[in-house]
């Protein structure tokens, strides 16, 4: 297989997203985010290291794709993880697009973006950046920049003119979702579209999280085990739960004039097919 994948290659009917093109410059991901779904399917996880020959197997897969394709940088990783730093194969990635017909959605957590600036502006390009907590940072991603660093990414991106949207995800109940809210009055004057989604629990993220909070360990076993529902391997809380975590963001962004969407919630009211990852906002001009 290469390493420019159809995204979704089981073209699951939860998803919304446009057809498009996934790309991980690293496999695994120092973010150590416990929540993270990846680690369940990719070994090693936590201990990430750069793709084989990256730079010259890419370079011969981008001559086969379609022209204006869209390609997702990155769904199991994060590009501007700290081995970016050493090996800039994320910068030199972005550099073999300039003046191509592709469009870019790059997803991260970090800062580290900002480095790269002056080559987003000349390229088709969204960012999109996740958010998760304020104060619980360090337990829940523990190697991942801070929040106020990501907050000053979204402004800087902003106002530099480059299409920048929010991730507040995952919302695991009685843990952050008051936060979320507050951090979207905080992000809203900043960006143009939002996406929400609940954590769905995997055995090994749960273990992780039941871990560094065990007071909240029944209640969380109940919620997802008990009395949730599971759609392929994942537990989902119930649906009427789902809804009533989700309505107060799809409330919130409505006010504040943000396009708004779910992520595989399987939920009908919040639906927003083709926009849900904000590749929507990659402007149609080549540089
Ligand atoms: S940043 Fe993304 S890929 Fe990396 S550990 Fe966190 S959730 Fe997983």
């Amino acid at each position: 297989m290469g390493y420019i994948q159809s995204f979704d290659p089981w073209k699951s009917a939860f998803c919304t997203c446009p057809a498009k093109y996934s790309l991980n410059p690293y496999t695994g991901c120092a973010h150590r985010c416990l929540y993270c779904y990846a680690t369940s399917f990719i070994k090693n996880f936590y201990y990430p290291r750069p793709k084989k020959e990256f730079l010259k197997v890419i370079k011969k897969e981008l001559e086969k794709l379609p022209k204006g394709a869209l390609l997702s940088l990155s769904n199991s990783s994060d590009p501007y993880q700290p081995l970016e730093k050493i090996f800039h194969y994320t910068r030199n990635f972005l550099e073999m697009l300039l003046r191509k017909d592709f469009k870019i959605l790059i997803i991260t957590k970090s800062s580290l973006i900002l480095r790269d600036l002056e080559l987003l502006k000349n390229i088709r390009c969204a960012v999109s950046i996740t958010l998760t907590s304020k104060s619980l940072n360090s337990k829940l991603e523990p190697g991942a920049p801070s929040y106020e660093e990501r907050l000053e990414a979204i402004k800087v991106l902003s106002q530099r003119g480059i299409p920048v949207s929010v991730r507040l995800d995952p919302i695991i109940p009685k843990l952050n979702e008051e936060e979320l809210l507050e951090i979207l009055e905080e992000v809203a004057p900043w960006i143009k579209h939002l996406t929400v989604s609940t954590y769905k629990a995997k055995f090994d993220s749960f273990k992780r999280l039941g871990n560094a909070f065990p007071e909240l360990k029944k209640d969380w076993e109940k919620l997802y085990f008990k009395d949730g529902e599971k759609y392929h391997g994942s537990f989902y809380l119930k649906k009427e739960l789902r809804y009533t975590l989700i309505k107060p963001f799809y409330e919130k962004a409505q006010r504040y004039g943000l396009s708004f969407a779910t992520c595989r919630e399987i939920l009908k009211d919040f639906e927003n097919p083709k926009r849900c990852d904000g590749s929507f906002l990659i402007p149609n001009i080549v540089y």
